[in-house]
């Protein structure tokens, strides 16, 4: 900010020469690294006449190859090029009018760290813990209302800001990695100027600042330094398809077409499935690609060329600044396809074990699939998108405890859609979930019934995937079913000061309370360690008589899950399952604790999963 005020000051005293004022008010990646694979960069550079300047650089291997205006005098984009051997350190970007200087930016080149390239990302040995800032706990009540910031918190209001912080989520980093937990995904923390809805974050109005309430950028990198200090990952949470109406650049865009623009409001007719689909009109899909997700959510064109690289630099800014494990991208499928097919390339070309996960919300796995790098997809489309959430199998959970068993209902919902793994490039590489901060809460959706709530995280803890987890879960955090976004997004009890509950601390805790963070718990340090779930092939049974059962091996480790999704105890014989078990004689019971000496005859009660290590 301080630089920004500099720069204005030079240019305007430089500047009472002129009758034209110039000024320089930012540029856009703020700073760049040396060592990149691509040797381009491009800036955006803006403000008051910029484009009337000349603009030169003298840094050895850094330089601008081409300078491109629009139609607005207050944008410049630069096309730099920074060569193989180039140095880290500060290049002077000077900007004349009639060989005068009239602003100056001290352009920094850093270093990558040391093997930033082959980051490992996040894997199937990961769980995923999501949050939502705002609503996860209130580390620093000085930030709760910032002056400039147009909205002010209020707790009371369940769609408004209750002040939780990355101070907050830095404060309950043990909490986290003592339930078990090793990666966050945390709704969007960049910068939500907006008059309303601002605290859940999909309204981005600047892509290069944490939003003050939550912190600063600094504050940021030092989380993602404290997360991985615990041996967690970071998964940044980031919105391509449109930013918030309130953004810096709304009031004077670079060109008309930098958002898609309709007569009249349009909303996007939100059938992600039409991207895929053979037989789509062109109005639906135009209406689906170009119409606006909200009144407050401009729908950016990535089809501009500069828009485009901007995005892509932005999301390459972040994985090297605060070292990310990962990035969630929201509403895959509504930007322009083309475009993130590149930018998943243009990532995994600077770092090939990058894992991004992309919110392509269909129920129909053939329809998700279609998302997934290197699906043989009849158009020939590739996306570069190595993972997607399987909302699928979300959303036959939702039914599969809830309904009575029959030849077409109940558990046998689960086995059906993982029998359609078929259509996935990599099935293994998919998120799975029971809920998050958009649909109700798992335990709202299993009609408040805890056995079925832990069915489902048993179920997503041990099959194929990655699992992610909403927080709250772990202490039962429920709302009632369909009372609205706000809601499901509730405070963590705990998280503010003065809160006369703290579920943070076991005894702040119910006894129900106790029994599910002791099940999740269990459940997730056992997880951690066990290699057929994390790097094992699946093999299931056919659900019969309301069983499910399947298994999870690999060469040194094989995982039997068994559940019953009937109302009364059910005692199994297992012959069925000789192909694996007749290399086994006992085994061990992971949630109950015990060792199971037989391994003919199962007894389950109602509604539970037992998940059992074998052994020879
Ligand atoms: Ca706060």
């Amino acid at each position: 900010m301080m630089k920004h005020l500099v720069l204005l000051l030079l240019a305007t005293l430089s500047l009472g020469l002129w009758a034209q004022e110039v000024r320089l008010d930012r540029i856009e990646p703020p700073n760049w690294w040396t060592g990149f694979s691509n040797p381009g960069l491009q800036l955006l550079v803006y403000g008051k006449n910029i484009a009337e300047t000349e603009v030169s650089l003298n840094y050895p291997g850094f330089t601008i190859k081409k300078i491109d205006t629009t139609d607005n005098p207050n944008y410049l984009f630069l096309d730099m090029t920074i060569a193989p051997e180039t140095k880290s350190g500060m290049a002077e970007i000077q900007f004349r009018i009639k060989n005068k200087i009239v602003a100056r930016y001290a352009y920094q080149l850093k270093d990558r760290d040391e093997g930033s390239a082959l980051r490992q990302s996040f894997t199937p040995a990961d769980v995923i813990y999501l949050l939502m800032p705002d609503r996860f706990s209130n580390g620093d009540t000085t930030n709760d209302n910032i002056a400039g910031m147009v909205q002010n918190t209020n707790r009371a209001d369940p769609d408004g800001r209750h002040g939780g912080d990355i101070k907050g989520i830095a404060d309950h980093l043990d909490y986290l990695k003592e339930l078990g937990v090793t990666a966050l995904w945390i709704n969007p923390l960049l910068e939500n100027n907006q008059t309303k809805y601002s605290y859940h974050g999909y309204s981005i109005t600047d892509f290069y600042t944490i939003d003050p309430r939550f912190g600063n950028n600094d504050d940021y990198g030092k989380l993602s330094g404290a997360i991985h200090q615990r041996g967690m990952k970071l998964i940044m949470d980031m919105v391509f398809n449109h930013c918030g109406s309130g953004h810096w650049w709304m009031n004077d865009l670079p060109s008309p077409d930098w958002i898609n623009t309709w007569p009249e409001f349009t909303r996007s007719n939100y059938r992600a499935g039409s991207v895929s689909d053979p037989y789509v009109s062109t109005i639906d899909s135009n209406l689906f690609v170009r119409g606006w997700f909200d009144y407050t959510m401009p729908d950016l064109n990535q089809h501009n060329p500069f828009l485009k690289n901007y995005l892509i630099q932005n999301s390459i800014w972040w994985i090297e600044f605060a070292h990310l494990d990962g990035i969630r991208q929201d509403t895959h499928p509504y930007p322009f396809k083309d475009m993130m097919s590149e930018w998943g390339k243009r990532i995994s070309e600077e770092y090939p074990n990058f894992n991004i996960v992309g919110e392509c919300w269909m129920n129909y796995p053939a329809s998700v699939a279609y998302w997934q790098k290197n699906a043989l997809n009849r158009d020939g489309y590739n996306s570069n998108l190595p993972s997607v959430f399987d909302f699928p199998l979300y959303d036959a959970m939702t039914r599969a405890f809830n309904e009575p068993e029959g030849w077409n209902t109940g558990i046998l919902r689960l086995y059906e859609i993982l029998a359609q793994d078929n259509s996935y490039p990599n099935p293994d590489n998919i998120v799975t979930f029971a809920d998050n901060h958009d649909v109700n809460r798992c335990l709202d959706s299993q009609n408040n019934d805890i056995k079925k709530l832990k069915m489902a995280l048993a179920f997503i803890l041990t099959t194929r995937g990655i699992p992610q987890i909403f927080y709250g879960t772990e202490i039962l955090l429920t709302t009632g079913a369909d009372k609205g976004h706000g809601t499901i997004r509730q405070d963590f009890p705990g998280g503010w000061p003065g809160d006369s509950l703290n579920a943070f601390a076991m005894k702040g805790r119910n006894e129900m309370e106790k029994e599910m963070y002791q099940y999740l718990n269990t459940l997730l340090q056992w997880r951690k360690t066990n290699k057929a779930i994390h790097t094992g092939q699946l093999k299931h049974f056919i659900p019969s008589d309301g069983i499910y059962t399947y298994f999870r091996f690999h060469s040194e480790e094989v995982v039997m899950v068994i559940m019953n999704n009937n109302d009364e105890t059910k005692t199994i014989e297992t012959k069925r399952y000789s192909e694996f078990l007749k290399n086994f004689k006992t085994g061990k019971d992971i949630l109950g604790g015990s060792e199971i000496g037989d391994l003919s005859l199962l007894t389950l009660p109602s509604k539970t999963t037992m998940i059992i290590e074998l052994k020879r």
